[in-house]
């Protein structure tokens, strides 16, 4: 089959690799519906991590079961199923709790940028529909796997309560379903940081109340004018820059809550500022799997189309082109037909 690899910096092939198998009889090998590019898959790209061999990409997915392992029971062959990119026993401890990215028994998915995927640990992370989802939903269904998913988790680690004042910083995909899952979660005003165009149209159209274009100190200034000189309530830092996080922090009011899903790259973070500025901090790779089910449901009543964020249809044979679309910032998202 054709699978996307990463060679180096710059340089993702679509080409012919031998197709994935059962490993563990904890393994499923499911066929995807679609498949896409993610934000974080820019960093390797770009050369931010050291590629030593070529790297299978792609974690997001859904699609239908081909076979499962010998030890898999709570999914078959046939069902159309979704799960996250971090790949969880849904047992353990950690998973217990809500935190299945931290699950004992982690792993995290690649390979799905691809016409078959494998996943590990299948009863645990995967969740089955009742039935095949309609065509026009696929991508949104595809959206809860990961970039959905981690807005949704940035805004349920910054706490987001009815009626609360959110600042989402980062206007890429995951910032904007940030602001949807900000308004789902009845924020009573969403302030979007953006300064493009489209991007703030796209943060207007999932919910956003007000935009603000400016950064750095004049951000923040922004801010504190748009919320009476207090903060947010609730900061979404959805980049993963030291200026991304600084940006996050001061906008936030004493007793916040920063939710960070951005991979931090560079951040460093003084102890004195964070001791005084009485701001709370939860991030990390986002438990998915926790919110599957719920954001499966809202999709599959239509009551939100986070799919929407995909501005870029591409076959697999094109995935080049999709990276590079993202890199340059003239795509925000790049959905891929296998
Ligand atoms: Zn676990």
């Amino acid at each position: 089959m054709k699978a996307t690899i990463l060679h180096g910096s710059g340089d993702v092939r679509c080409e012919e690799v031998a197709e994935p198998r059962i490993l563990k009889p904890t393994d499923a090998i499911i066929r995807l519906a679609a498949s896409c590019i993610c934000g974080s898959d820019l960093w390797p790209y770009r050369g931010a991590n050291q590629i030593t061999e070529p790297m299978a990409m792609g974690h997001e997915y859904c699609g239908i079961v081909e076979e499962v392992g010998s030890a898999v029971t709570s999914v078959r062959p046939g069902q159309f199923v979704v799960g996250s990119f971090c790949l969880s026993d849904n047992t353990c401890s950690h998973c217990r709790v809500g935190f299945q990215s931290s699950c004992v028994q982690r792993e995290f998915m690649t390979g799905a940028q691809a016409p078959l995927a494998r996943v590990a640990l299948a009863d645990g992370t995967l969740v089955a529909l009742a039935e095949k989802p309609a065509d026009d939903l696929i991508p949104d269904i595809l959206a809860v796997s990961d970039v959905l998913g981690t807005g949704w988790y940035a805004a349920d680690a910054a706490r987001v309560q009815p009626g609360s004042t959110v600042a989402v910083v980062g206007d890429g995909a995951v910032g904007l379903m940030g602001v949807l899952a900000a308004r789902q979660m009845g924020a009573g005003r969403i302030i979007a940081m953006s300064r493009h165009k489209q991007r703030q149209d796209q943060a207007l159209e999932f919910g956003a109340t007000d935009i603000v274009s400016e950064r750095g100190d004049d951000g923040i200034a922004r801010i504190k004018e748009l919320t009476g000189g207090i903060g947010a309530d609730s900061v979404l830092e959805c980049v993963g820059t030291e200026q991304s996080m600084s940006q996050a922090l001061k906008s936030a009011r004493p007793g916040a809550m920063v939710g960070f899903v951005g991979v931090p790259h560079g951040v460093q973070l003084d102890g004195q500022f964070l001791f005084f500025t009485q701001v709370g901090m939860l991030g990390g790779p986002a438990p998915v799997r926790r919110f599957l089910p719920h954001l499966i449901e809202l999709v599959l009543q239509r009551k939100i189309r986070p799919g929407k964020v995909f501005d870029l249809e591409l076959p697999l044979s094109d995935v080049a082109e999709g990276y590079k679309a993202m890199d340059e910032r003239r795509a925000i998202k790049t959905l891929l037909r296998l």
